[in-house]
């Protein structure tokens, strides 16, 4: 099976002709209350590709929000059972602004996503599971201890290391079998920018040194590169899609990859399958709601 350790956000999207501006009160044009959080969205992803069973492991408040999360969760075939109830945090929120231009900016309240203890996860959440998922929208100690729980279990480990973060990495990169960083998050690694896919995976190349067996660069349109420890590497180039909407390409892409893994497909047919789900993910508007199927991915695949 697959086990998803993360977050999960009530996202509340407001659209606006223009960002606001300190001291200004403005009306929005539009409203938008979804399931969101990186977390939650790879486990829809993952449940939806996946033809066995998908756990996810996330925390919720106890407040009217955390019932409307489960509700969502549980509308999309989620397996909600490892769902833990924070009693003294809110839930997580993501307050988001999209102005005319498609710009946005968001604002996470991680409530209750931040409140696991440095303990992480009971181990439990782990039996049996082939490959684990993990992002950085829960504390850094727990998600540490998680990733060491995954190992125990015999679980692969694969990390997004999103949103982000300077400090800690090297610890978390330590417990990671399989990293995923796009290009922003290859910088914040690496400290060089890939701008194509030679640079791309010459960033792998010199973060598998970090840790990880196996580094994914992705690089939305262009596709990714990749690298592995035993000096295996590539670059794929993405499929041919007509993009609209790349929220959720990314998380998309890891809970597939978290699926062709968990059913012992080699790398290469993994990032296929990988890729295809991004780029499909790219063609509708929304998170959750972008997540593509089986068939659609098997068909894109196999044109
Ligand atoms: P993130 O959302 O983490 O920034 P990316 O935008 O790099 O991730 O997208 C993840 C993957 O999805 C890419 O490596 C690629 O395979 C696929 N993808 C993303 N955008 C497109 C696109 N416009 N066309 C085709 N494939 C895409």
């Amino acid at each position: 099976s697959i086990t998803v350790f993360g977050s999960v956000n009530l996202d509340l999207t407001v659209s606006v002709e223009q960002m606001p501006e300190p001291g200004v009160t403005s009306h929005a044009t539009g409203f938008l209350k979804g399931l969101g959080g990186k977390g939650a969205n790879q486990a829809v992803a993952a449940t939806r590709l996946a033809r066995g069973a998908v756990r996810f492991v996330a925390a919720i408040g106890a407040d009217a929000f955390g019932d409307s999360l489960k509700a969502s969760l549980d509308g999309l075939g989620v397996d909600t059972r490892d769902l833990v109830t924070m009693p003294e945090h809110d839930s997580g929120i993501a307050l988001i602004h999209v102005d005319v231009s498609s710009q946005n900016t968001i604002t996470v309240v991680g409530g209750a996503n931040m409140a696991w203890s440095a303990e992480g996860p009971d181990a439990c959440c782990f039996d049996k599971c082939k490959v684990a998922l993990f992002q950085l929208e829960t504390p850094q100690d727990a998600t540490i201890a998680a990733m060491r729980k995954a190992r125990a279990a015999g679980a692969s480990v694969i990390l997004d290391p999103a949103p982000i973060t300077t400090s800690g990495m090297d610890a978390l990169l330590a417990e990671a079998d399989i990293i995923t960083p796009n290009e922003t998050e290859a910088a914040g690694l690496s400290g060089t920018k890939p701008t194509n896919l030679e640079e791309a995976r010459e960033v792998a190349r010199s973060l598998c040194a970090r840790g990880p067996r196996t580094v994914i660069v992705k690089l939305g349109a262009k596709g990714l590169a990749y690298a592995s420890s035993e000096g295996q590497g590539g670059i794929m180039e993405p499929f041919k899609v007509k993009a609209i909407d790349t929220v959720a390409a990314g998380d998309s892409f890891n809970g597939a990859l978290a699926v062709a893994l968990s059913e012992g497909m080699p790398l290469e047919a993994a990032l296929r399958f990988a890729s295809a789900a991004g780029a499909l993910a790219t063609t509708k508007k929304g998170a959750s709601e972008a997540v593509p199927d089986r068939a659609a991915v098997d068909g894109l695949i196999s044109n």
